[in-house]
């Protein structure tokens, strides 16, 4: 099994970029970000109260997300490998996704982090905001307020990994297609082992 997460703030790519990967690698996206939409969506107990935390720009707490995470892998045992995109976001997250994955005698094959700035992030996401309709995109306050998030308790994960020496970072910046070509670079590092 190969599993990748593919990190970085909100707007560094993460889901363009894994799209491509999934095509690539024949691995299964899953994506909390677009879970919980999909929850708010079906209008849902669970997607309402997430809702509360996305409309401000927190993260929505861990039991929630861990146990949509979990129900996702349990109802494809086919997958031959993960991309988790947007998970973990916390570090009681990781430590819930190597504990499930050890039940598949598996675990974290490599973490691809995409590094922007954040004064392009913002730009980023304000444009995306005007597309995808999408409310946490279109307030500069919500915006600025994730990336706080973000830097409190998503980034210490990057030394949880690295210490692991599981971490890549490529430069988010410039062509898709570059971007993509550099993470595949990285990827097949793995692979090749
Ligand atoms: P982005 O990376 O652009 O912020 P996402 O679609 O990944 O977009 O996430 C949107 C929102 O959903 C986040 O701001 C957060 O409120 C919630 N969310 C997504 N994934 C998680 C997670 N793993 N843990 C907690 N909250 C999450």
């Amino acid at each position: 099994m190969l599993n990748l997460i593919i990190f970085g703030p909100p707007g560094a790519g993460k889901g363009t970029q894994s799209e491509k990967l999934l095509a690539k690698y024949h691995l299964k996206h899953i994506s909390t970000g677009d879970l919980l939409r999909a929850e708010r969506s079906a209008g849902t107990e669970l997607g309402n109260k997430a809702n509360e935390y996305i409309s401000k720009g927190e993260l929505v707490p861990d039991e929630v997300v861990i146990g949509m995470v979990r129900n996702f892998i349990s109802n494809h045992p086919e997958a031959p490998g993960f991309i988790f995109d947007g998970f973990p976001r916390t570090l009681p997250q990781a430590t819930a996704l190597d504990n499930m994955l050890l039940e598949f005698n598996a675990g974290i094959s490599l973490v691809l982090g995409l590094e922007v700035d954040e004064d392009e992030l913002v730009k980023r996401l304000l444009l995306r905001g005007i597309t995808s309709g999408r409310a946490d995109d279109q307030n500069e306050e919500t915006i600025r307020n994730r990336f706080r998030e973000y830097q409190n308790k998503t980034l210490p994960l990057q030394a949880f990994y690295k210490e692991q020496g599981k971490y890549s970072g490529v430069r988010g910046i410039g062509e898709v297609e570059a971007i993509f070509w550099d993470l595949c670079a990285e990827m097949d590092k793995v692979k090749k082992g």
